[in-house]
């Protein structure tokens, strides 16, 4: 029996151990995840508060409300700002604030006006009520994954739960004037169990959500281009065909093309210069393309583009587009203003066409482009084989 009551009530300590711990070891594995310390200090402060609750027998001194209330009002704001800077979303100071002057109003009435224990009950329960209702609606607004929507789940069915404990209690026969009635009711255990439960399916979700963010920083961190911000070639080829099957059987029209002489930019205006000069290229590209279309770089000054849904004169038109908007570009240095020009390939892929092979004909009407006296456009055409025939413009 001993036994038995001692790992029952310690089932929630060693809960909010676990899950604190493993968000800290997250966040000491990467210094970066300032959400899992954040959530991390939720369950350490939670933790505090459970074990001042635990040693209350009769009223609680000063003291000790002081340090529940403490840990109740600091755990609470580290969830929302946890789940607030996890989901990417502003910290919600107003509702937060609002919801801690209101609960601490009646907590603090409850507690000089005599033993109303049932006044700071609901008052302390209305609280993380209206907390979890915060977490719920910033995940459910911040959505963009399926386990968003059970992290967003949770938090309102433990908001459910505990307004039903709230009403429960209220309604119950017996006296609740002073917590020691509470704490020996049924009322008490079932609270523990309940909590312990949402501590873990809570730090379970969160932490899913976590991971979640993880992987997509880090496919995000393989597909694209540092610099430019881009797509690298991997995540092209692998993008233009999605595309491709979302356009068929429409065509699509695949244009590559090379900074001119881009060696001098670096040589007479440094390094840096160049790299800007990549990026004012980049966004030009992107601004002078549809928003469908696919940009990216494929390395150095190279870059291309696929575009949806086009015929054989859309494809020549959106390249010689491109290697006007390319002149117009006048990107500001030290000692005035730099233009670039560029030199152009594309041709019209059709659903069947391999791209390896159109990538190949393209990369060659480039340098047709190149020795035709450069800021030129060519056009390769894949359906000769994909050989790497060029068709001037
Ligand atoms: P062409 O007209 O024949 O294409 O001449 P080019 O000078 O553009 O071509 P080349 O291949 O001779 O030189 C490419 C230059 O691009 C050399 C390299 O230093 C520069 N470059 C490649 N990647 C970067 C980069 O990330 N940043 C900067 N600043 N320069 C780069
Ligand atoms: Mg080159
Ligand atoms: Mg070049």
């Amino acid at each position: 029996m001993l036994n038995a009551t001692l790992s029952y009530e310690l089932l929630g300590p060693v809960i909010l151990v676990a899950a604190g711990s493993a968000f800290l070891l997250l966040f000491l594995h990467d210094r970066k995840q300032l959400p899992a310390l954040r959530l991390s200090g939720a369950y350490f402060l939670s933790l505090a508060g459970y074990l001042a609750v635990m040693q209350v027998d009769g009223e609680p001194q000063p003291a000790t409300l002081a340090v529940i209330l403490a840990s109740l009002f600091c755990g609470h704001f580290l969830l929302v700002w946890g789940v607030s800077s996890l989901f990417g979303r502003d910290f919600p100071r107003w509702r937060f604030g609002f919801a801690v002057l209101l609960a601490g109003i009646l907590i603090l009435y409850a507690s000089v006006s005599g033993p109303l224990f049932w006044l700071r009950f609901a008052a302390v329960s209305g609280f993380t009520v209206v907390v979890n209702l915060i977490c719920c609606a910033l995940v459910w607004k911040a959505r963009s994954h399926r386990v968003d929507m059970i992290v967003a789940s949770v938090f309102l069915i433990q908001a459910v739960l505990t307004v039903n404990r709230i009403v429960q209690v209220q309604l119950s026969e017996i006296d609740l004037t002073a917590h020691s009635v509470f704490k020996n009711s049924h009322f008490a255990p079932s609270m523990q169990t309940e909590n312990a439960i949402f501590a873990i399916v809570i730090g379970l979700a969160l932490f899913a959500r976590n991971s979640v963010t993880l992987v997509m920083k880090l496919k995000h961190l393989a597909e694209t281009d540092p610099l430019t911000g881009l797509l690298n070639r991997r995540a092209f080829e692998a993008r233009a065909q999605a595309l491709r099957s979302a356009a068929a059987p429409l065509p699509t029209g695949l244009i590559f093309c090379d900074i001119d002489h881009f060696k001098r930019v670096n040589d007479s205006h440094g390094h840096e210069m160049g790299d800007r000069a990549l990026i004012a290229f980049a966004r030009q590209l992107e601004r002078e393309t549809p928003d469908t279309a696919i940009c990216a770089r494929l390395g150095g000054e190279e870059f291309c583009v696929l575009v949806a849904g086009v015929n054989d004169e859309t494809i020549r038109l959106q390249a010689t587009h491109l290697r006007s908007a390319v002149e117009w570009l006048q990107i500001p240095t030290s000692t005035g203003r730099l233009g670039l020009t560029a030199s152009f390939g594309y041709c019209r892929l059709d659903p069947g066409d391999d791209l390896q092979a159109a990538m190949a004909s393209v990369d060659a009407a480039v340098y047709k482009a190149k020795s035709d006296g450069r800021n030129q456009v060519r056009e390769a055409a894949p359906s000769a084989g994909n050989s790497g025939l060029v068709h001037i413009v």
